[in-house]
């Protein structure tokens, strides 16, 4: 747990301001406590019900959180269980790791008006957990069954929020995925101490019992095509996420010991589940009296030096080459991995990779920055001279994620992307350039959040419902108008 994870590494010792690190030790805690009723209730009533329910509107499910918040205070948990599910298919997921400090919480008015955020998200995972705990979340189970089948290509957030929409409404859902286990990125990305595996797991038996059917290590474009899939089914959805990781091109980029974000933190997840992993067995993905430099500013970065962090390194810096404020990752993330004790060089971009077969040192080089560019964020500049040198063992590129080659790989001209290889939809329908074929979730935002996977493949749901409908409309008019 990472409270006891907090003790165990003395953080006070660590930070020279006591008094701050107090204050943000209480913050660290408030984060990751697990409420009692009394808590809870005391939390929830804290919300003042304005008029204008900020929080709702930055919310991307925008779900009813003002009247969720008031059944809670009132000891209403089972009402407050049900208004939230109504517009979240994985509220206990969200509670846990949505970046609420850029979300619902971050437009708090009580937060806006200095008095320390309503912690929406703690109360979303309470009353979920004690959904789960007295038995109110149940399978789904439709009114009717329809026999027009969907096919979605990807277990991730968004795909399986559309699949349980699409199960509601009755459709036989088949999800292909070439991992063998359920969730995408709630698996194999997100850390464990962020989000336990058996959260996604009990969603994933929940959609089994529902009547969704995995079809697991099955990769589209290569155990099976795309168009075998629309063969298959009434309609597919592609939700195949974003996993293309951007290298860094200097010299020395091919040394031993320098990986990519997403295997890294892939092998401590499979690690963390129980699976033989041979790249960490052998010392080379464990972080473990290692000095590991994280070249990158994002939540991926972040989760890295944490997880670093946790495998018990000896030093753990994070290079990143804009400042703080100008980070793209959570604030909230970079503070708990400075209580973790995690050094930021903020400011500092990487020049060469230094060693001799293997990495033993970064050289970075200064920046300031200069005039903004067209997107008004200030472009870092190198500082002439500047150049200095970080010695360490492992080096770990979180640079973010671009799109693979969906179109290369489906082996198909007809899917259009865009420019930055995300499949392009029209935005009323979902639908892509291909009939009957929808898409949701990173591969057409670029990476983004689980949350907004979720919206995704709700909106394509009720998308891909209208098209069947539709359809079968149209099919049955002919028919209709003969017998008229
Ligand atoms: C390290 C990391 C940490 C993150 N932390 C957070 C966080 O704290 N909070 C947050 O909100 N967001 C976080 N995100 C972002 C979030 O995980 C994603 O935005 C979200 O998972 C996207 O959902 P998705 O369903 O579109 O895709 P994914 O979750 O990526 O799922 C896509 C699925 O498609 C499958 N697939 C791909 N291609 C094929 C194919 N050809 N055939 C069959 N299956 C295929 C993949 O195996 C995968 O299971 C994080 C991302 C990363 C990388
Ligand atoms: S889903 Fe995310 S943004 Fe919405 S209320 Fe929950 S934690 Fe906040």
């Amino acid at each position: 747990m990472p409270n006891r994870m907090l003790k165990f590494l003395d953080l006070g010792s660590r930070s020279p301001d006591k008094r701050g690190a107090e204050t943000r030790r209480r913050d660290f805690d408030e984060i990751y406590q697990e409420y009692d009723p009394a808590a809870a209730a005391a939390q929830a009533a804290r919300c003042s019900q304005c008029g204008i329910p900020f929080c709702q509107v930055h919310c991307p499910v925008q779900n009813n959180i003002p009247d969720w918040l008031m059944l809670t205070a009132e000891g209403r948990l089972e009402e407050a269980y049900e208004l939230s599910q109504a517009t979240n298919n994985f509220p206990e997921i969200c509670g846990r790791i949505c970046p609420q400090d850029r979300l619902c919480e971050g437009n708090c008015v009580i937060e806006l008006a200095g008095h320390g955020t309503v912690t929406i998200g703690a109360v979303e995972r309470y009353i979920t957990e004690i959904a789960w705990q007295r038995g109110w979340v149940k399978p789904v189970k439709p009114r009717r069954e329809r026999e027009r089948s969907v096919g979605i290509i990807g277990a991730g957030p968004g795909g399986l929020a559309a699949a349980e929409e699409l199960r509601r409404k009755g459709y036989q859902v088949h999800v292909y995925d070439r991992y063998d286990r359920v969730g995408g990125l709630l698996v194999y990305g997100i850390p464990n101490f962020k989000l336990e595996k058996d959260v996604v797991e009990r969603r994933a038996g929940l959609l089994r019992e529902s009547g969704v059917s995995f079809h697991l290590e099955c990769e589209v474009g290569r155990q099976v095509t795309i168009e075998e899939l629309r063969q298959r089914h009434d309609a597919v959805l592609i939700a195949t996420g974003v996993y293309k990781a951007r290298a860094i091109k200097i010299p020395g980029a091919g040394l031993n010991g320098i990986f990519p974000a997403l295997d890294y933190l892939i092998a401590a997840n499979r690690k963390g589940l129980g699976d033989r992993v041979p790249a960490f067995d052998d010392g080379s993905l464990d972080a473990k009296d290692k000095n590991v430099v994280v070249i990158g500013g994002g939540d991926t970065a972040m989760d890295c030096v944490r997880t670093a962090v946790r495998q018990g390194a000896s030093s753990v810096k994070c290079l990143y080459r804009r400042d703080r404020q100008n980070m793209p990752g959570s604030q909230r993330e970079v503070a708990h991995a400075e209580e973790e004790g995690v050094e930021f060089l903020w400011l500092s971009a990487p020049e060469a990779f230094l060693g001799n077969g293997r990495i033993q040192a970064v050289r970075a080089l200064r920046m300031h920055l200069g005039i903004p560019d067209a997107t008004g964020r200030q472009t870092p500049q190198v500082i002439e001279g500047s150049s200095f040198t970080i010695d360490c063992d492992t080096a770990i590129e979180a640079l973010g994620f671009d799109p693979e080659d969906l179109a290369g790989l489906f082996d198909t001209d007809a899917l259009t992307v865009t420019r930055w290889g995300t499949i392009k939809i029209d935005f009323r329908t979902q639908m892509t350039s291909m009939d009957g074929v929808f898409a949701a979730g990173d591969i057409v935002r670029g990476a983004s959040l689980v949350v907004w996977a979720i919206r995704d493949g709700r909106d394509a749901a009720e998308e891909i419902h209208r098209y069947i409908t539709a359809k079968e409309a149209a099919r049955d008019r002919p028919a209709a108008q003969a017998v008229a």
